[in-house]
């Protein structure tokens, strides 16, 4: 059978590209593998988004583009999904020949079957029906082997919307508000976080509403309040190798007391809320429904900083929504000058179809909104340049997330800084740092302590310390990713053959235990490439940061997916202080976190500092 080929033109939000991604794996999942342009595929996905103006227009011409395609192999399904295919359904149909599937977001799990209908010969159809009654929510599969584990990965929390925003399609195109269960939510974020993701970042329209009979209840009796800072606290405690959980957007009317003092007590939370406002003004704020004042955002706002003083906050806003005046405008300024947003997103008001503000007088002249918009982002800009300005000098963890895409756009998903190269990555504060890396180094997946050496416009530029140029792990060596992604191939492969409680052994005297790798995907059954690949895997670091005194490389027993080699990975590791005057502090982490019965820390991302989630993490979790 030849293989289909499948290829998916994501327009819009994070939740679009999340969708995006959760389609991809439900083909794989029936043979379907991607195609490098549209030209190659045998099924065409258009993703679309409907909160920007002109979406529908923006489809037609992606689909008449594929109009010759189309018209020369007419087998090739053309399938519309996303928010537009949601809102119109089947009169995308009528208005748009060449198309031959609609499908909505909560019906992606039925896309294969449906495509193959298609091509079965069944007549075009839509398949927009919200799943109220029992929520399906896909969950995302990682694959250690395949390059695709980002260093940050998305996760799903919840789906629809329960406000009613007047200027917003998302409660008609997502539904009402549908909550994955917290245990769902705790073992994707492991599942990335075994396959080699460093940072996770939670999705939904509302994600701080979150609720869950299983959870703790809320902390208070106010009707704002939610379980989400309980499940940040289940997230922290039950997957503490996870180096950072972020997660968007949250409704301001649910940065609730309880949720600050989340951020308080939780170092794996980023430092950073994008916390969206639209206006300043209490009258427009009204209009909009946005159901909390002005005082009560400037409070929230505040709370969260308390909890963490180098917080930053980011956010949306709106101008020229109907009825804004220029003192309703002022308002806006003066509060994004109070709270000190560093970053903002900031559009002119547009209609909608099927919005409330469709029956607003939209009477803001364009020329208003643009002079508007200009001084909004003006401003904004100002107050960013401000704060990276100030940080020069300072010292960062830097979560390194590849090449710099700003530099070289062509070497964005290497790993390795071949010939050196600029890396980026993010602060906790969500800063992105521009480093330059000597050749050999790989840091992608590293917390990489960095000293800020330049304010950019938008970014900054660090320099590595000496400690962590002198720690980071070299080409071939086994990263922190490529550690957690060796752990979790075992279980892909289903060999039960592991040794357990490596670099086990009482005390800090040397303890010489080996520490089985597992065995890794390596795509040749040759002996020599096999071998040459299987080492690249192995290092000078044991996965729990100690010395290595032996590493073995040797064919494995078994096989992963018929066609590519397992290779064992051994590893003799020398459990000892470095320091002669006692146990380093990796060393003691390590241990404390054993004797608790608690899974490892991953000590080599940040060798120095214990792990502080190790200690919360309970005997026989995970
Ligand atoms: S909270 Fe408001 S803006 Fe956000 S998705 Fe819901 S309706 Fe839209």
């Amino acid at each position: 059978m030849t293989t289909r080929r499948y290829f998916v033109h994501t327009f819009g939000c994070q939740m679009n590209v999340h969708d995006s991604d959760r389609m991809e794996e439900v083909l794989r999942a029936f043979g379907w593998s991607a195609a490098a342009t549209t030209e190659d595929a045998d099924l065409v996905v258009f993703n679309t988004c409907s909160v920007r103006e002109k979406a529908e227009q923006k489809l037609r011409s992606e689909v008449g583009k594929l109009a010759p395609l189309k018209r020369a192999r007419p087998d090739v399904v053309l399938a519309v999904a996303g928010c537009v295919a949601q809102q119109e359904g089947e009169k995308l149909l009528q208005r748009m020949p060449y198309v031959d599937l609609v499908i909505g977001p909560d019906n992606i799990g039925e896309l294969p079957a449906l495509v193959e209908g298609q091509r079965a010969g069944a007549l075009p159809a839509a398949r927009t029906v919200f799943d109220v009654d029992a929520p399906r929510f896909l969950a995302a599969a990682p694959d250690p082997g395949s390059g695709r584990v980002p260093v940050s990965a998305y996760v799903t929390t919840m789906k629809g919307c329960d406000e009613r925003c007047s200027f917003c399609i998302v409660p008609t195109t997502r539904g009402p508000e549908r909550y994955r269960p917290a245990r769902d939510v705790v073992a994707e974020v492991a599942r990335w976080v075994d396959a080699g993701a460093r940072e996770v970042v939670l999705l939904g329209q509302t994600v701080d509403s979150f609720r869950d009979p299983e959870l703790p209840p809320p902390e208070s009796d106010d009707p704002d309040e939610s379980q989400f800072p309980a499940l940040l606290r289940l997230i922290a405690r039950d997957v503490p190798r996870l180096v950072r959980l972020r997660y968007t957007s949250p409704h301001p009317r649910h940065a609730t007391a309880s949720l600050a003092r989340a951020h308080a007590e939780l170092d794996v939370l980023a430092h950073h809320v994008h916390l969206p406002v639209q206006s300043g003004s209490d009258r427009i704020l009204r209009r909009m429904i946005r159901r909390y004042n002005r005082a009560e955002y400037i409070q929230r706002a505040a709370r969260l900083r308390a909890a963490r003083p180098d917080l930053t906050l980011s956010t949306d806003v709106i101008v020229g929504f109907p009825g804004e005046t220029d003192a309703d405008f002022e308002e806006t300024l003066s509060l994004v000058r109070e709270v000190g947003f560093v970053q903002a997103f900031a559009f002119k008001f547009s209609p909608r179809p099927s919005t409330p503000a469709l029956k607003l007088a939209d009477d803001v002249p364009d020329d208003v909104k643009s002079e508007r918009l200009a001084r909004l982002l003006a401003l904004i800009e100002a107050q960013g340049r401000a704060h990276l300005a100030r940080l020069v000098g300072t010292r960062a963890t830097v979560l390194v997330e590849g090449a710099s895409k700003a530099s070289r756009p062509d070497r964005a998903n290497e790993r390795t800084t071949e010939g050196g190269a600029t890396l980026q990555g993010r602060t906790e504060r969500n800063e992105i740092v521009h480093i330059e890396a000597p050749a050999g180094v790989e840091l992608t997946g590293e917390a990489a302590e960095v000293d800020i050496v330049r304010a950019n416009k938008h970014s900054l530029a660090g320099a590595l310390t000496e400690a962590a140029l002198a720690r980071a792990p070299r080409a071939g060596a086994v990263t922190s990713a490529r550690r957690a992604a060796v752990r979790a191939l075992p279980v892909l492969l289903a060999l039960a053959s592991l040794v357990a409680g490596g670099c086990a052994g009482a005390g800090y005297k040397v303890v010489k235990t080996s520490w089985n790798g597992g065995e890794v995907a390596i795509p040749s059954k040759d002996d020599a490439p096999g071998r040459a690949k299987a080492e690249k895997y192995m290092g000078d670091q044991c996965p729990h940061g100690f010395d290595v005194v032996r590493e073995e490389a040797e064919p494995g027993a078994g096989t992963f997916r018929g066609s590519e080699a397992s290779w064992r990975i051994t590893y003799e590791c020398r459990k000892e202080p470095i320091k002669e005057d006692g146990p380093s502090p990796k060393a003691i982490a390590f241990d404390r976190a054993l004797e608790a019965g608690a899974d490892v820390p991953d000590a080599g991302a940040d060798a120095d500092k214990p792990d502080p989630n190790a200690k919360k993490a309970k005997p026989g979790k995970k």
